[in-house]
């Protein structure tokens, strides 16, 4: 049988199992040689061995096929196996005048015990070390001797092993551990998600596992700016932007508190590619990119959402915090001067705010929605300025019908009513 003809079956644990089985196959033609070439067995004990090979042989044959066909094996299946080896090995040793009661099976034992740990996991390796230890004590117990008169090996043989076993455990646990830490870390990646690394703080070991934590430290360093960063401008893109606005509306649920988001458009943008070019155009957004940031400063994150449109996510914001927030944009870029534009050019943006207490973290596309209603609304009564979404604000009125939103011409004093009352006016 050729494994490429059988490509889901080949990273399954039943094809793990069904190349074991080859394995066991080759040992069962080998031990069954032992058994009838060795002239220390008794007749009495070797019709045993040899029907508890024979058993064996029919089971590894039978799951085999059952393998080969149904190409997927339970957690019964592999523990059965490791049973059925232990098994083997004490019928077997028993067969043979070797003091199978002395302890020295246990050492064999260990195999299958390991193989069951490292290849299935826990569980079956569990089942593996059960039927060891009753082995163990049956053929102590069968043993010709009295129990008083037992070898003395076989307790700290028995005790060794059990050491053994245990060590062996949490060995594995401790590794299986950080590898669904990475796997997880691993996950995330493939959405895009970069920001958790690995806790090498907390990894207090140096092995292959340490290594590919640092190897994923090292590519998430080197990936997370190119999938999550808008290369123009260094902002997020809208991948990451989406990131942390999943996240953030997940925490507010938690808290039922507020999240605010602030469309941003800059006006007549085209007007200032026309005059003075892409290039320069190209570098006025890279400036006002880093204005916004800058204003946001440690309150939310920015993204580019693509041309001459950001949205800034404001995690923590109500309705009064949006609007400052949102001013400190407008006055950075009235107050500064673009250094790839001539003196006295003046840019200008349009702001729309939407704010919602959350109770349901789906609502981020409705929200944006809001804050891009409110921006177009803004743009429609006359632009440079900024608008808080209310109810009754629709994109396309000229002039929005709603004045539950009060809009801002430089010089005016803004107020960011909220739907419960009155606005209070913006501090600064
Ligand atoms: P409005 O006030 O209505 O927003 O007018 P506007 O001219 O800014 O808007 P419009 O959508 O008509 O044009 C957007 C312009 O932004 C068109 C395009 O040339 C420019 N633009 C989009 N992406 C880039 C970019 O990456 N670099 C440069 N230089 N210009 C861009
Ligand atoms: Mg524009
Ligand atoms: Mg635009």
């Amino acid at each position: 049988m050729s494994f490429p003809r059988l490509a889901p079956f080949i990273r399954s644990t039943a094809a793990i199992l069904f190349r074991q089985n080859r394995i066991r196959g080759i040992l069962a033609a080998a031990t069954a040689l032992v058994l009838l070439l060795s002239p220390y067995r008794s007749d009495r004990t070797l019709v045993g061995a040899l029907a508890g090979l024979t058993a064996y042989v029919a089971f590894v044959g039978a799951s085999t096929l059952w393998l080969v066909r149904r190409q997927r094996a339970s957690i019964t299946l592999m523990s059965a196996h490791g049973v059925a080896d232990v098994s083997l090995m004490f019928t077997v040793a028993r067969a043979l005048p070797v003091n199978a009661e002395s302890g020295w099976v246990l050492l064999a034992a260990a195999i299958p015990l390991q193989v069951a740990m490292f290849q299935f996991g826990v569980r079956p390796a569990a089942l593996v070390l059960v039927a060891t230890l009753f082995w163990q004590l049956a053929v102590m117990a069968l043993a010709d001797s009295a129990p008083q008169a037992l070898p003395v090996t076989a307790l700290p043989a028995l005790a060794s092993f059990l050491l053994l076993a245990l060590v062996s455990f949490l060995l594995h646990r401790r590794v299986e551990r950080r590898l669904a830490a990475l796997r997880s870390l691993f996950d995330e990646a493939r959405e895009g998600d970069f920001r958790r690394a690995y806790d090498l703080e907390n990894d207090l070991h140096a092995d292959s596992v340490t290594a590919v934590g640092v190897a994923f430290n090292e590519l998430r360093a080197e990936l997370a700016p190119l999938v999550n960063a808008d290369p123009a401008t260094g902002c997020l893109n809208r991948r990451g932007f989406a990131l942390h606005l999943d996240r953030a509306l997940l925490d507010a649920r938690r808290r039922r508190g507020e999240v605010a988001l602030l469309a941003l458009d800059l006006d007549h943008f085209k007007q200032i590619n026309d005059r003075f070019g892409h290039l320069v155009g190209d570098e006025v957004l890279y400036e006002v990119a880093a204005m916004i940031t800058d204003a946001v400063s440690e309150e939310g994150v920015v993204a580019r959402m693509g041309g001459e449109e950001f949205t800034v996510l404001l995690p923590w914001a109500d309705a009064e915090a949006a609007g400052a927030v949102a001013e400190r944009i407008m006055a950075r870029l009235r107050g500064r001067q673009c250094r790839a534009l001539p003196p006295d050019t003046t840019v200008t943006m349009s702001i729309g705010i939407a704010v919602e207490r959350i109770t349901d973290a789906n609502i981020g596309s409705a929200l944006r929605a809001r804050a891009d209603e409110a921006l177009y609304a803004a743009k429609r009564s006359g632009r440079d300025r900024v608008l808080l979404w209310a109810s009754g604000v629709r994109s396309h009125a000229t002039p929005p019908t709603s004045m539950a939103v009060i809009t801002r011409r430089s010089g005016e004093r803004p107020r960011y009513p909220t739907p419960a009352g009155p606005g209070k006016p913006v501090p600064g």
